[in-house]
Parts: C-alpha cells; sequence; structure tokens
C-alpha cells in the first residue's frame, strides 16, 4: 500500500484565502460555477447508463456490477438518497470555487462547454470526470486529476485515520482509472465531512498495475454472458443486505424485460459503445435496448438458482433446472412465474 501524502499546503491555503476576505472570493467563484453543476438540476433521469461506470469499478463485488450494466432491475432510491446525490452534485461546485479563489488553475469544462469524460474498453466502461488542476502548492508544476467527494462523519474519519487506498478503496480505483485515462502522473482527492465541513485533501499517485487490473476486471464484465461469483451466499451477508440486486441475486425472480436482459442480445468491441441484436443481426441502440422487443429471450444467467438445461432454436426458448423441476420459456413468461409460485 503506498504512503499517505496529505495535500496540507493546499488545505492550509484554503483555509487562509477563506478567512483572510472571509469567503468573499470564494462566494464569487461560486456564482460562476453553480449554474455549470448540469446534474444538480437535470429535469429527466435515464433509469440505465449504457456503460459500465469507472466510479463504480472498484467495488467489492464484481456481480452487482454485472447486473448494473445488463440493466436487471430499474434503479428506484428513496427521497433521502435521491438528495444525498444531488448533494454531492452541489458540493462538487464548492470544492471547485474553493480552489479558484485559493488561486490553482481548475479546468473543469471542455470547451464547448461539456464534462470531461474518460471513456474506454470500446465506448462500454467510462465516466465523468471532476476536473484537472494545476498550482497545488505542495507540487506547485504538477497536473492533476481531481476528484471531490462528500462523506458522512464515519466514513470521514476512516480516511482521515487510513487515507484513500485503505479508507475508500472504491474511491481510489476511480482516481487510478481517470489517472490512467488522461496519462496523468497524479490525482488530487478533496473531501468533506458533511457533519462539519471539515476538509480532507490528498495525492495519489499513479499505479499502472491498479488500473490495468480493473480494466481486465471490467472488459470481463462486459463481454461475458454469465454472471462473476457472489461475496457470499447468504443475503443477510452486510455487503450484501446493502446491495440493490439483492433479490435479483439471492432469490428467483423475473429481470426487467430489454434487450440488456434478452439472450440475443450482445455488446460489440467495434467501438462506440455498440450492441447487437444476435437474432435479427443489427445493430440495436439505446432506445430500442430499453424497449425490448416481442422476441426477447431471458438470459437464465440472471435466474438466480437455475441451470440452463437446454435451448431450441426454432422455438426462441430455453428450459431451465430450479430445485429439481424443469420449465421451458420464452417471451411467454407463464411457466416461469408458475415456477415461481410454486417453489
Ligand atoms: S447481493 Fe451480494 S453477492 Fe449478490 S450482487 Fe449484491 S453484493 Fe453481490
Ligand atoms: S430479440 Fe428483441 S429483445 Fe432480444 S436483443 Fe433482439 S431486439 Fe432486443
Amino acid at each position: 500500500m503506498a504512503k499517505v501524502v496529505i495535500a496540507s499546503k493546499l488545505l492550509a491555503l484554503i483555509s487562509n484565502t477563506i478567512s483572510n476576505d472571509q469567503g468573499a472570493s470564494f462566494r464569487q467563484a461560486l456564482e460562476t460555477i453553480i449554474p455549470k453543476m448540469d446534474d444538480a438540476y437535470r429535469g429527466h433521469d435515464d433509469p440505465f447508463r449504457s456503460h459500465l461506470g469507472a466510479s463504480l469499478i472498484g467495488k467489492k463485488c464484481k456481480r452487482e456490477l454485472a447486473y448494473g450494466f445488463k440493466w436487471t432491475k430499474i434503479p428506484s432510491f428513496e427521497s433521502r438518497i435521491l438528495r444525498l446525490f444531488n448533494r454531492g452534485h452541489l458540493e462538487e461546485a464548492r470544492f471547485i470555487a474553493m480552489l479558484i479563489a485559493a488561486g490553482i488553475d481548475v479546468w473543469y469544462e471542455t470547451e464547448d462547454g461539456g464534462q470531461f469524460r474518460v471513456i474506454d474498453i470500446e465506448g462500454h466502461f467510462g465516466s465523468a470526470l471532476d476536473g484537472i488542476v494545476r498550482g497545488v502548492p505542495d507540487m506547485p508544476l504538477v497536473p492533476m486529476y481531481a476528484e471531490f467527494k462528500t462523506h458522512n462523519d464515519k466514513s470521514f474519519k476512516s480516511l482521515v485515520n487510513n487515507g484513500v487506498e485503505k479508507g475508500k478503496n472504491q474511491h481510489f480505483v476511480q482516481t487510478q482509472m481517470c489517472m490512467y485515462s488522461y496519462k496523468l502522473e497524479y490525482a488530487l482527492y478533496m473531501a468533506v465531512n458533511k457533519n462539519d465541513d471539515t476538509l480532507y485533501a490528498e495525492i495519489i499517485k499513479y499505479d499502472p498495475k491498479i488500473a490495468e487490473w480493473y480494466l481486465k476486471s471490467a472488459r470481463e464484465i462486459i463481454y461475458n454472458d454469465t454472471l462473476p461469483e457472489r461475496i457470499s451466499e447468504s443475503p443477510g451477508w452486510y455487503e450484501c443486505k446493502f446491495c440493490d440486486f439483492r433479490v435479483n441475486c439471492h432469490s428467483l425472480v423475473i429481470p426487467e424485460i430489454n434487450c440488456r436482459t434478452c439472450s440475443h442480445s450482445k455488446p460489440l468491441d467495434t467501438g462506440g459503445a455498440s450492441w447487437k441484436c444476435k437474432l435479427f443481426k443489427e445493430p440495436i441502440d439505446k432506445t430500442r435496448q430499453m424497449k425490448g422487443c416481442l422476441s426477447h429471450l431471458i438470459n437464465p444467467a440472471l435466474l438466480s438458482g437455475t441451470i440452463a438445461v437446454s435451448g431450441s432454436i426454432p422455438n426462441n426458448t430455453v428450459t431451465i433446472e430450479y430445485k429439481g423441476k424443469q420449465v421451458e420459456y420464452g417471451y411467454d413468461l407463464i411457466p416461469l412465474m408458475e415456477l415461481i409460485n410454486e417453489t
């Protein structure tokens, strides 16, 4: 594990800047930055991401990531969680504003006003970038990828005591993937404690071995029809308890009907995050993927606890075995629903 390098000069500079003018330059910078945070006030919501997120690839359970990439379930969050996400977007503006007020160079949008993005694995893997900075007093000449995060009190304390790699490994991996993508040797990781607004700043060095390992893992999740192993066979395991796909993973339920859950869909390695329908032998764009069609055939890997016994191409059906019983299903899901009800 690499040594933790705190950006202490940067933290002191921010503190002095804000105290010296009682926050005036910080607030003025906020006036410019807040309107740029589109994610904080967008009026629509896209239930499914096209790509596998670089911000998630460091999660411990790869199976959870595969469920998400295969659009197994429409995400639905309670109000508190949605406000929590929104706070994260708004806090990004505050980080950028405090850096600008402190005289740091910050690039947070492309020339046409869009977000910097990480794109890899033929477009199937990526993330938006918080920003790129230069002039951090701890390493003044070095450009760095910048990542901004909010933490609750417990998580923030763990970060302070252990550093990002040990205290919040998922964020550490995310910074590695973004450094890899932008060919940057260092990242500035900044965090705020939502309990009392204490700041944390660490400089993270790029480690190509970590980035390559996670890219390989992402490639496997994207291109495999099957799912990775569970991290636990018990739905009561503490990490499973908080997983959005707990029900899909630990019991037999019917997934969402769309092209990503269909046996006939296939991500292509030709670029542009493209997908193909193997049945109709044609490309399927995102709008069509979300609709699916009447030839939909659930990927049996998404039917937890079942074993695929055989498939019939002319009938467009699959026969599965579950708890000693066999059923054949196709677009008609009644046999599957009866099986779920009986067992
Ligand atoms: S329920 Fe547990 S094993 Fe299953 S995907 Fe979620 S975290 Fe992984
Ligand atoms: S058969 Fe229909 S649902 Fe399945 S991948 Fe093709 S278009 Fe999508």
